[in-house]
C-alpha cells in the first residue's frame, strides 16, 4: 500500500528511502527499525539547545492543560506578553538607534517574512496617506536569497528551478548583488545605487552574515554594518530575516549584533521555540508601528492567522528564553564553535574539499565536483551516504554544511567528520 503522505522538497518518483523516527533525545533520532541517527542541521535548523529539552517539554505540558488557544484580535494571554517582552530585551539594540520595541506574532518563518514585507509596505502607504512621502513598493533583495516558500517569500528569493512553476506571478524585486570575497565595495555600489534610483524602494531585505538554502554563503559583520548604514542613509527600511540565524546559530544570540545593526524590521522563528513547536515573531521598532497607529480603523495592520500567538507555542518559547537567561548558552556554542572550527581545519587539507567556511556553529564545505548545480545528483547520494553512517545532513547541491544542536557532544562531533572525510575519498573524482 503506498502512503497518502506527500512529503516537502521531495521527489516521490526517486524512491528514496523515508525514515521513520520514532523518538529523539539531545541531538539523537531514534528510528522505528532500532538505528540511531546523529542530527547534524538540527531537523531543518530549529532544534538550538536539543531534542525534547526537559523545560520546554515541561512548559508545554503545563500549557496545554491551563490555556491551549486563544483568538489574539484584542485579547491577551501571559505567555504572549512574557515572549514579547523578552524579545525586545534580548533584541539587538544599539546607541543612536531605535529599538525594537513591537511584536507581532504569526506561525512560520515566512509567515514572518510576510508580516515584515506587509509591515514595511503598510508603513510607506500610510506616509503617503499622510503627504509625508510618495507611495513605496519596490524592494531590495540580495542575489541567492531565501525568505521562505510562499509566493511574497519566493519572490525575495533566489529564483530557480524550486520557483519556476509561479515565476509568472511572483512580484519585480532590484537584486543586490552577492558581496563575494573581493567584490564586497560592487555589492556596496549597488545598494548606494538601488536606493538612491528615481524609483525610491521601500525596503532592503537580507539574512545577515549566512544566506542558508542559497548554499550557506557567508559574508561579513563590516558589510552587514556598511549596508544598513546605506539604507539609514537614504531612509530606506531594513529589513533583518534572522529566521536561521537567529538563536546562536552565529556565535551571538542575533546575527545583526555582530554588526551592531538594528533592523527596522526583524524576523524570528525557528530556533524560538528551541525547535520544538510552530511559532514565529516579527519585531518593528516604533516608527513602523506608530505609522499604523490611528483612530481610523482603515489604518489598521490587516493581518492575521487562526494560530497566532497560540499560548502553547509561546508557553515553549518562554521556556527557551528563560534557558537563555539561565544557562550558560553562549558558553556552549563558543565550545561548539571551536570544535567545528578544529576538525573543519583539518578537513579543508583533504583535496576533494574547497571553500571552508563558518559562522558560529555553521560550518560548510564544497566537495570539488563537475555537476555541481542543485539538481546535481550528488546532493541525494551524499545523503544516503550520511545516512548509512548514521548521521542526518542534507547537502545544498555540492555544499555540505552541519548545523547541530548545541548538544553536540565531541564523540559525535568525530563521527561526523569521519564521515565526511570518508565521503571526500569516496565521492573524490566520481562526480
Ligand atoms: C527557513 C527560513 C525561512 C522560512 O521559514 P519557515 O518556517 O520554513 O517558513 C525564511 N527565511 C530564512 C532565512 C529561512 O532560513
Amino acid at each position: 500500500m503506498t502512503s497518502p503522505l506527500w512529503h516537502p522538497f521531495t521527489q516521490h518518483g526517486l524512491g528514496e528511502p523515508i525514515p521513520k523516527v520514532v523518538r529523539a533525545q539531545g541531538a539523537l533520532l531514534h528510528l522505528a527499525d532500532g538505528r540511531t541517527l546523529i542530527d547534524g542541521i538540527s531537523s531543518w535548523w530549529v532544534t538550538t539547545h536539543g531534542h525534547c529539552d526537559p523545560r520546554i517539554a515541561a512548559a508545554i505540558g503545563a500549557q496545554a492543560q491551563t490555556l491551549d488557544q486563544l483568538i489574539f484580535a484584542a485579547y491577551t494571554h501571559d505567555p504572549a506578553e512574557e515572549v514579547a517582552q523578552g524579545l525586545i530585551d534580548l533584541a539587538p539594540r544599539a546607541d543612536g538607534r531605535d529599538p525594537l520595541s513591537h511584536v507581532f506574532y504569526s506561525d512560520s518563518g515566512s509567515t514572518a517574512v510576510e508580516v515584515a514585507l506587509k509591515m514595511a509596505l503598510g508603513y510607506w502607504h500610510n506616509r503617503a496617506l499622510d503627504g509625508l512621502s510618495t507611495p513605496r513598493h519596490r524592494i531590495l533583495v540580495l542575489e541567492h536569497g531565501y525568505h521562505g516558500d510562499t509566493i511574497g517569500t519566493m519572490s525575495m528569493g533566489e529564483r530557480g528551478v524550486y520557483n519556476a512553476a509561479w515565476t509568472p506571478l511572483l512580484f519585480d524585486v532590484t537584486t543586490i548583488a552577492f558581496p563575494h570575497a573581493g567584490q564586497e565595495p560592487k555589492t556596496l555600489a549597488a545598494l548606494e545605487a538601488a536606493c538612491t534610483a528615481p524609483e525610491k524602494p521601500a525596503a532592503f531585505i537580507v539574512e545577515p552574515l549566512i544566506l542558508g538554502a542559497g548554499g550557506m554563503l557567508m559574508y561579513s559583520p563590516a558589510v552587514l554594518r556598511e549596508m544598513a548604514a546605506i539604507c539609514a542613509r537614504h531612509d530606506v527600511l531594513f529589513i533583518a530575516d534572522e529566521v536561521m540565524t537567529g538563536w546562536g546559530r552565529t556565535g551571538t544570540l542575533f546575527a545583526c549584533e555582530q554588526a551592531g545593526v538594528v533592523p527596522d524590521i526583524m524576523a524570528v522563528a525557528k530556533g524560538i521555540t528551541g525547535g520544538s513547536i510552530a511559532l514565529a515573531a516579527t519585531l518593528a521598532t516604533a516608527r513602523i508601528f506608530d505609522a499604523h497607529l490611528s483612530t481610523d480603523r482603515a489604518r489598521l495592520f490587516y493581518h492575521s492567522s487562526s494560530y497566532t500567538a497560540n499560548a502553547i507555542a509561546c508557553a515553549a518559547a518562554a521556556a527557551n528564553i528563560a534557558i537563555w537567561r539561565e544557562e550558560d548558552v553562549l558558553g556552549r556554542i563558543a565550545a561548539l564553535s571551536q570544535g567545528l572550527a578544529q576538525r573543519l581545519g583539518v578537513l579543508a587539507r583533504h583535496p576533494a574539499f574547497a571553500n571552508p567556511r563558518q559562522h558560529g556553529t555553521v560550518v560548510a564545505i564544497d566537495l570539488i565536483a563537475s555537476d555541481a548545480g542543485y539538481l546535481s545528483d550528488l546532493a541525494p547520494q551524499l545523503r544516503a551516504f550520511f545516512l548509512d553512517r548514521g548521521i542526518l545532513l542534507r547537502p545544498l547541491g555540492n555544499t555540505i554544511y552541519l548545523l547541530p544542536p548545541y548538544c553536540l557532544d565531541s564523540d559525535q562531533l568525530d563521527q561526523i567528520f569521519e564521515a565526511l572525510a570518508q565521503a571526500g575519498d569516496f565521492f573524490a573524482g566520481s562526480a
